[in-house]
């Protein structure tokens, strides 16, 4: 008999979707999302609402003063911590040369690899999500009210209370990362469960701060998983849940009133005569789907959302085109999630973020290995700025749109994310620039 995959023969897959094809060959495609509705409509079934990013950004307000005391380098921004947004003139050039497309709009990038503390998108989610749960534990030990200082929790009595508690999570690297730097500092024990994929660096920075390491040989999937099965065991243990977690996704959210406060600072007005396209590489959905609905909400029908994933974990754009979501991975099509791009190796995307960002996305499409690695070593040499791998799925956005229908791009300001970079060793990111010096030239 034929094998099945989530009730459909492969034919019948591919006969309702012919993309799949494509996609099963590894081919760098873009795909339309024709379940986009209008902000209006969309708005109606949604569970969220400017008001719950308020609260976050007001919990990363609240806790700006043991921030900035705990992570010197935000001293400047009085422990905020946000990225620049900057203008990349010399890479727009390079690449309007290489796509032989003028691209009339603004280039500009959100330089989150930039990120104090954390050096990767994950400082928005991960640490609001920590920072609430010790907000929690502290409020109900009675150690401090919403209306104190919160250096204080840089005291040992706070320590001493968490020492007691644990926060778990299962990562391909970044979210460990910012996890067990937050979490430790403020004395939690701290598990991260990593995936076969994990960079070693990562594993040993973690190992590094105190927090416990344990290494799957399999995929991102099991590694939530095994972190779920052992924080269920341990009361005192909290779980973060990198698929189904709304404070990580609000967290990414707070990102949208930043930029819209950068781009006032840049006299940049957006409307529907300039509208914002912005372009997010995906992972497991969290980070680029909150920073999404973020701007949705700001600007409703006047900003245009693409995710950008590798050719070989396409898992959100399955997932949404299907409307299967987390029950299709990409290895059931025999796509093997193998990808330098570390940060956005998953198989399976979060149903939470696809069902939530299937009306309000415009599209998703995706980039090879070899067109990563040449666009890290092209943004290094045109603008000296270095970042991973995963963090350049967004740079080609604006060029795929070419060839698609329906976009008002004449006067579009063009935001890339930067999703991480900073923290990589000097030695490590040579060999990126290396490998990308080495496809360029191919
Ligand atoms: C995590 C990550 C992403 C994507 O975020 P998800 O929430 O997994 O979709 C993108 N880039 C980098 C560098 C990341 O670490």
């Amino acid at each position: 008999m034929e094998q099945m995959i989530a009730g459909k023969t492969l034919k019948d897959w591919l006969e309702a979707y012919p993309l799949l094809e494509s996609l099963m060959e590894t081919k760098e495609i873009f795909w339309k999302n024709e379940q986009k509705l209008s902000f209006a409509q969309g708005n109606k079934t949604l569970p969220l609402s400017l008001n719950d990013i308020n609260e976050a950004k007001e919990r990363f307000q609240r806790f700006a003063p043991y921030v900035k005391e705990m992570f010197p380098e935000t001293v400047q921004t009085e422990g905020i911590i946000e990225s620049p947004l900057r203008y990349i003139p010399t890479m727009k050039g390079q690449l309007e040369a290489c796509y032989r497309k003028n691209l009339t709009g603004e280039l500009l990038l959100k330089c989150d690899h930039e990120l104090a503390a954390a050096g990767s998108i994950k400082a928005r989610g991960g640490f609001h999500e920590v920072l609430k749960h010790a907000e929690f534990l502290a409020i109900k030990h009675g150690l401090v009210t919403k209306t104190d200082n919160y250096r204080v929790f840089a005291d040992s009595e706070f320590k001493d209370v968490f020492n007691n508690y644990s926060i778990v999570v299962g990562s391909t690297g970044n979210l460990g990362l910012s996890i067990g730097i937050i979490g430790t500092a403020l004395g939690f024990r701290v598990t991260v469960h990593m995936s076969s994929d994990a960079r070693q660096w990562k594993k040993d920075l973690l190992r590094e701060k105190g927090a416990v390491v344990i290494e799957h040989t399999k995929d991102y999937g099991l590694a939530v998983s095994e972190g779920r099965k052992e924080a269920e065991k341990d009361p005192s243990s909290y779980f973060i849940d990198d698929e189904h977690s709304l404070d990580l996704f609000l967290g990414y959210a707070v990102a949208a009133k930043r930029l819209k406060d950068q781009l006032d600072e840049n006299g940049i007005v957006i409307n529907e005569k300039r509208p914002l396209f912005v372009y997010l590489p995906c992972g497991v959905g969290g980070g680029p789907g909150g920073v999404a609905l973020g701007l949705k909400l700001l600007f409703q029908d006047n900003v245009y959302c693409f995710f950008a994933e590798p050719t070989h974990s396409p898992s959100m754009l399955i997932g949404m085109m299907t409307g299967e979501h987390d029950r299709l991975s990409v290895q059931d099509f025999g796509i093997d999630n193998k990808t330098a791009a570390d940060g956005l190796a998953v198989g399976r995307p979060s149903a939470f973020v696809g069902r939530l960002m299937t009306p309000f996305i415009d599209g998703i499409y995706t980039v090879s290995d070899s067109g990563l690695f040449k666009l890290l070593t092209c943004l290094a040499d045109s603008e000296n700025i270095y970042l991973e791998p995963s963090a350049l799925a967004g740079m080609p956005g604006p060029f795929r749109l070419f060839h698609q229908k329906g976009f008002p791009m004449k006067n579009a300001v063009h935001v890339v994310w930067a999703t991480g970079g900073s923290m990589v060793p000097k030695k490590e990111m040579q060999e990126y620039y290396q490998r990308g010096k080495s496809h360029i030239e191919e």
